[in-house]
């Protein structure tokens, strides 16, 4: 792709750029080729992805066709698209991204609605509020989004990596709700005492790394290569953030708390057995994936602990 011919036939048109760039990301490996072209040129030109369409004759400047030819070498490369141009849109909101966060995935939006059904059923005083931790928040996608639509919660969230805590952060002040989470720097559930809530948080609320070490190299080259490697697999089976909040998370949580998680595919029975096996918790519900089919997002309660004397502690 050199700069713009002066022959009409020649000129790299809208249409012609993404003629030419869907075989070629194609080529490489891409599994949306064409949508991936399509987003990287309206980032390119300042326009949505649906103007393209208006404007299939128009001629990008020879600035514009170099930054462009820049992306879709990066995209080549397997860099996800969302780090290219810097943001992914996930439940409605869009959120920056970098390459310290996970990219928001689809199916992580349900995750949001169940904690949305779930807070909406809990009866908390006028000023009270919903207290919510989460455990690797990320980008704060599922914080924030939950946030912009349940105006009674608040969060203290959580992750090990400084960086995309500093995204998380500057994600909840995009979104206006950075008044109702605070971010901590923490593993797991090690929560600092004074971000501790006194009673227990009503809801723990998490997406952990669910990728066994040893399925990292199965996973596409995009992910493999180009995400944080702590937000997805847990240098152990894949289970083990669900193996700690089993045994630790019930102390952290209201006498009825509830813990929403997302999981893989194939670990529904395994985290039903981690967190039953512990009776601290019973599973009250799950949900599955509407692609894959699969258990998606679990519920498990704490079950009030009772003394001695029948009288719960
Ligand atoms: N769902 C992500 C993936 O499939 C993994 C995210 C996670 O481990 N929580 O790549």
């Amino acid at each position: 792709m050199t700069a713009a011919s002066t022959s009409p036939e020649q000129a790299w048109t809208i249409q012609r750029l993404l003629e030419w760039t869907k075989p070629f990301l194609e080529r490489k490996g891409l599994d949306e080729p064409r949508l991936a072209a399509e987003i990287l040129l309206a980032n390119v030109l300042g326009c949505a992805r649906l103007q393209l369409y208006t404007r299939f004759d128009h001629q990008p400047t020879d600035d514009e066709l170099a930054s462009f030819r820049g992306l879709i070498t990066r995209a080549g490369e397997h860099v996800p698209i969302a780090y290219l141009v810097g943001f992914k849109e996930f439940y409605s909101l869009s959120f920056e991204v970098t390459a310290d966060v996970l990219v928001p995935r689809p199916e992580t939006e349900l995750l949001v609605e169940r904690t949305l059904d779930l807070i909406a059923g809990i009866e908390v005083g006028a000023e009270a509020g919903v207290d919510i931790l989460e455990v690797g928040t990320g980008s704060g996608c599922i914080a924030v989004a939950v946030c912009k639509n349940a105006p009674n919660a608040k969060f203290v969230a959580t992750d090990v990596s400084s960086g995309a805590l500093e995204v998380a952060r500057r994600n909840a002040e995009e979104h206006g709700v950075s008044d109702r989470i605070v971010f901590v720097e923490c593993d797991r559930l090690d929560l600092p005492p004074e971000h501790l809530v006194e009673g227990g948080f009503d809801v723990l609320v998490s997406n952990p790394p669910y990728i066994a070490e040893a399925e990292m190299e199965t996973l596409p080259r995009t992910v493999r290569d180009h995400e944080p490697s702590c937000a997805l697999h847990d240098g152990a089976d894949g289970l083990s953030f669900y193996r700690t909040f089993a045994e630790q998370a019930a102390g952290l949580l209201k006498s009825s708390g509830r813990i929403l998680l997302e999981i893989a595919e194939n670990q529904g029975a395994s985290v039903e057995a981690l967190f039953e096996g512990g009776k601290q918790f019973k599973h009250t519900d799950s949900w599955r994936d509407t692609v894959c089919g699969h258990e998606r997002v679990m519920c498990f309660e704490v079950i009030p602990q009772v003394s001695g004397a029948g009288e719960p502690v």
